[in-house]
């Protein structure tokens, strides 16, 4: 066993320009912010990590501003002299130290995966388990809030082989000019395109299921977190025939134990971030598969860092029965890495290479880096 101390630890805020707003029934984005963080360990390997969240407070409880804070003020002065190679120790401890701030402890512990990776020479998929597939299928997501503009999207995708599955984002508008949007598209689609929606707890329990038979007619075949409760979620699944996904009410493995317990879900849109961390996604998944649960692999509109941490990740599940979407870099204007990714035939193909298998181009991302809030713990 190689051993390596934790030497210094540094964070920034990137903050980048997306290609289109990108419109969800919770807020508009106009542009996407990431928080990096780099692990440096004595014997020279440097682990990146990154987090990020959907229109900075809009979504959920974490911004990227407050994890910076968190990994500035708590994590890190914790981590300076730890063992680097004791990544589910190291983040134990940690546990203890901070509670909550999941996805903080995601962009951690990728950061320390992609290192240990480095240092044996094995990709992150391999750490965790070992992978079972290469490449990934991945959704892309209509949100440009107009059902003309998304159409033309949609076939720009299907021309460029780029993606057939359209998640479109809903509970904006009223229920009717909604089931109208999302019919229009899947007419239009035909055989060519899946389309699926995500509504982000914008639904009343009463409205949902007005709405679910009404977007099952137009041709939907999945509908993500139509309500916010879980107990609601759990009725409707009874009530009606169409898949429903669980996404905003899993928050780790406790959580996704409460609802796989009362059959609350069809499906489980898996999150490192909202899990709290690669692990403890893997024992959201676990979970599913014990419940017969079925799995789709979530973004939180990651960059490159994230959405690779996840990929090596997916690569590794049993079960994968609604494929990805991990399009987050795709919606960037700006590559951050050596190396784009490779997005072809429908597919993202998970990296190769030791640790995530990905390089930060340090020169075209200082551009981007927010003044004055780079921060060096050691
Ligand atoms: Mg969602």
């Amino acid at each position: 066993m190689t051993s390596a101390t934790i030497e210094r630890v540094e964070t920034c805020l990137v903050d980048l320009p997306t290609i289109r707003p990108h419109k969800l029934s919770v807020a508009t984005m106009h542009g996407q912010t990431l928080m990096l963080v780099k692990v440096y360990a004595s014997d020279g390997v440097v682990g990146i990590g990154e987090g990020t969240t959907i229109a900075g407070l809009a979504y959920g409880p974490e911004s990227p501003e407050s994890m910076k804070l968190a990994i500035d003020a708590y994590f890190a002065p914790a981590m300076i002299g730890r063992d680097a190679t004791r990544i589910q120790a190291l983040m134990a401890h940690l546990g203890k130290l901070v509670k909550v701030n999941h996805f903080a402890k995601s962009a951690l512990e990728t950061a320390l995966l992609d290192a240990q990776g480095k240092r044996l020479g094995v990709p992150v998929s391999e750490l965790l388990g070992g992978r079972r597939r290469d490449r990934l299928p991945v959704a892309w997501t209509l949100a440009s809030g107009d059902t003309a503009k998304d159409i033309a999207e949609a076939e720009r995708m299907l021309e460029a082989r780029r993606h057939k599955v359209f998640k479109l984002k809903i509970g904006a508008k009223p229920l009717k000019d909604d089931i109208a949007h999302v019919a229009a598209i899947k007419r239009q689609l035909g055989d060519r395109g899946a389309v699926r929606v995500d509504v982000n707890m914008a639904w009343s329990e009463t409205q949902a299921a007005w709405a679910i038979p009404a977007l099952a007619d137009a041709g939907c075949e999945l509908v993500e977190q139509p309500v916010a409760s879980a107990a609601a979620l759990a009725r409707l699944v009874r009530r009606f025939p169409v898949a429903l996904m669980a996404d905003e009410v899993l928050q780790g493995p406790e959580s996704a134990f409460e609802i796989a317990k009362q059959q609350g879900a069809d499906v489980f849109a898996i999150k490192i971030e909202q899990s709290g961390g690669l692990f403890a996604a893997q024992r959201v998944a676990a979970i599913a598969d014990a419940a017969g649960i079925e799995l789709y692999g979530g973004t939180m509109l990651e960059g490159a860092f994230s959405t690779v941490a996840s990929a090596h990740l997916f690569a590794s599940f049993a079960n994968l029965q609604w494929g990805t979407e991990l399009f987050g870099p795709l919606l960037i204007t700006e590559e951050i890495l050596a190396t784009p990714l490779d997005y072809s035939d429908f597919e993202l193909t998970v990296p190769a290479g030791p640790g995530l298998g990905i390089e930060l181009d340090e020169a075209r991302v200082k551009r981007f880096v927010r003044d004055g809030l780079m921060k060096v713990t050691r």
